[in-house]
């Protein structure tokens, strides 16, 4: 994988230092996503991190499914996220469920009453915040935190059993009401949760774990050496810790937590963007202007740019939003040295050439990159009607900067000759709908005699061209932050109107047979991809334009 030097961050000199202090003697690491959703861009941030530790440190990497809500959880994310990591350029060691070690946790709950380190509470969701305390004042004890082992463990049975109703009963931790903080102040371990079918453990189980309790005790069971994760999870590492210390496992993982990542124009929370292919405002998990994986990939993002966008935002405990600029440099920049360049036009102006041979056609060899020959030629057809597009003519230039074609005026055709209008014509509106005009048969690969032509635009014979439908995405929000954004009552107020707009234009006919595997430059337009999916004809996705429009526009001050 492209990776030129191995990248510095604290975590690494952590994981340096154990290694030299012989706290650990290799380096296990695993990526948890919770089964409830499409892994986003920033889900992407912690596979590299993970899986690229593991692979720098000739360690391992798990999957690891953490499915303790059943609630929320399907079958079918599950094969969308194994899906999504392995297109990003991974292979994960061992493939686990939370869910596998149900029966383990179970027994490490009951070694906690054992020690008399958990108790069965009856008190009612409501009753347990009121008695939590706040920031500032200290919990009360539960009147249920001093029940005998034996009723504990008879009351635990009887809750895995079935016998009392969701929400009348909890196990929780008993550590200290009054700490100073909130997550030691006996968390809830297991929750009552009845009549759900679990997508691993069916009907098997009505108690289910919480995060706190299984992820450190599936992580030491794989054997994880560092358990990483985002920093929200900073003052639950206390928890995560005292959970180890008290119950037997294998070994002790260490918790290291970093700052999420965070992108401007877009949200991230698996919750909101479930609301926005629930309420139909994108076309699905995998609409190419969603922030997951699957939309980038439908998109046209490749694996190598997303894994070189994260390694270059590395990686810090600082929170950072990132500007979205910089996920389309990262594509773009590498689509540039890639990118077969080929000619579309999006807005199809017709334009006879009346001296040209009325059923004469030739074929130009064109070079698929102008810096790269290895990227061979292809023929593009020639002939008497050409399409250009709408925006590259005018009847009498608006300024001096138009180089581009105007009545009784010439341009080139890129790769081809130059060609002066000489008529336009209208319909009754006065709207132009199409160009008669003369080639110069001198201009092939040669500069007109005796007068400069500056300008030079794309164009595709109207004979041989292919009619294709282009999508152009746009942003998905208008807003930098959408959801933090408080001068809304709904973050979904920001959603931007114009994040797709269908074009029906025509390209050249070496994109008939375009392998949606393959992206493109369409000369002057943008980077596009054929869709992978399953519509008739031949449908483009624009990836990302040739450069940052969105600059110029907050430049303007719009
Ligand atoms: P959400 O809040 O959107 O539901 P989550 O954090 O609950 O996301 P998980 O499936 O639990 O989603 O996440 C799996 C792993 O990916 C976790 O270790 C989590 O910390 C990490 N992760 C999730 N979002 C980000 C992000 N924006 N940046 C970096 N890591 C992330
Ligand atoms: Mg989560």
């Amino acid at each position: 994988m492209d990776r030129p030097d191995k990248p510095s961050n604290f975590i690494r000199q952590i994981i340096d230092a154990d290694l030299a202090a012989g706290r650990v003697d290799h380096v296990a690491t695993r990526f948890p996503p919770e089964p409830n959703g499409y892994l986003h861009i920033g889900h992407a941030k912690s596979i590299v991190l993970n899986f690229g530790i593991a692979r720098d440190y000739g360690g391992t990497c798990n999957l690891r499914f953490d499915d303790t809500n059943p609630a929320k959880e399907e079958e079918h994310f599950v094969k969308a996220i194994e899906e999504d990591v392995r297109w990003l350029g991974y292979a994960w060691d061992g493939l686990y469920f939370a869910s596998d070690y149900f029966e383990q946790l179970y027994g490490f709950a009951v070694e906690l009453i054992e020690k008399g380190l958990a108790y069965v509470d009856d008190l009612t969701p409501e009753q347990m915040r009121e008695y939590r305390g706040t920031l500032t004042e200290p919990g009360r004890n539960s009147p249920y935190r001093d029940r005998s082992v034996a009723e504990n463990l008879d009351l635990f049975r009887r809750m895995r059993a079935g016998e009392f109703p969701d929400g009348s009963r909890t196990l929780r931790a008993k550590i200290d009401m009054a700490s100073p903080n909130l997550n030691l102040r006996d968390p809830v371990l297991y929750r009552i949760r009845r009549g759900l079918i679990h997508h691993q453990t069916g009907d098997a189980w009505c108690l289910y774990p919480m995060y706190d309790f299984t992820h450190p005790i599936s992580d030491a069971l794989e054997g994880i050496t560092h358990s990483l994760c985002t920093l929200e999870f900073e003052d639950h590492r206390p928890l995560y810790d005292w959970v180890l210390e008290h119950v037997s496992v294998p070994c002790h993982p260490r918790q290291i937590e970093f700052a999420r990542l965070n992108l401007q124009y877009t949200v991230m929370s698996k919750r909101k963007l479930t609301q926005l292919v629930d309420e139909g405002l994108v076309a699905g998990w995998d609409d190419p202007r969603m922030p997951t994986l699957a939309g980038l990939r439908r998109r046209g993002y490749t694996p190598s740019s997303i894994r070189r966008f994260i390694e270059r935002l590395g990686v810090s405990k600082a929170d950072n939003l990132v500007e979205y600029e910089q996920l389309e440099g990262v594509i773009r920049d590498e689509l540039d040295k890639t990118a077969a360049r080929r000619m579309a036009v999006l807005r199809p102006l017709r334009l006879t050439l009346t001296n040209y041979p009325e059923d004469g056609e030739e074929w130009l060899t064109v070079a698929n990159h102008p810096k790269d020959e290895g990227m061979g030629t292809r023929q593009v057809p020639f002939c008497r009607e050409v399409y250009i597009d709408r925006n590259d003519f005018m009847e009498v230039a608006p300024n001096k900067k138009f180089k581009r074609l105007v009545l009784g005026g010439e341009v080139r055709l890129r790769y081809g000759y130059v060609v002066r209008c000489d008529e336009v014509v209208k319909d009754d509106d006065g709207n132009i709908i199409e160009l008669i005009g003369s080639y110069d048969p001198d201009t092939l690969g040669r500069n007109p005699e005796g007068r400069k032509v500056k300008g030079v635009i794309h164009w595709v014979s109207a004979r041989h061209g292919v009619p294709a439908e282009l999508r152009l995405y746009d942003r998905l929000f208008r807003h930098p932050t959408p959801d933090a954004d408080k001068s809304v009552a709904d973050w979904k107020e920001h959603l931007n109107p114009d994040s797709l707009q269908i074009v029906s234009g025509v390209v050249e006919p070496a994109l008939a047979e375009a392998d949606p595997e393959q992206r493109f430059q369409f000369e002057r337009e943008g980077y596009f991809r054929r869709d992978p999916g399953q519509a008739e004809g031949l449908v483009f996705n624009r990836i990302v334009g040739l450069r940052d429009s969105w600059a110029k526009i907050a430049g303007q001050g719009k």
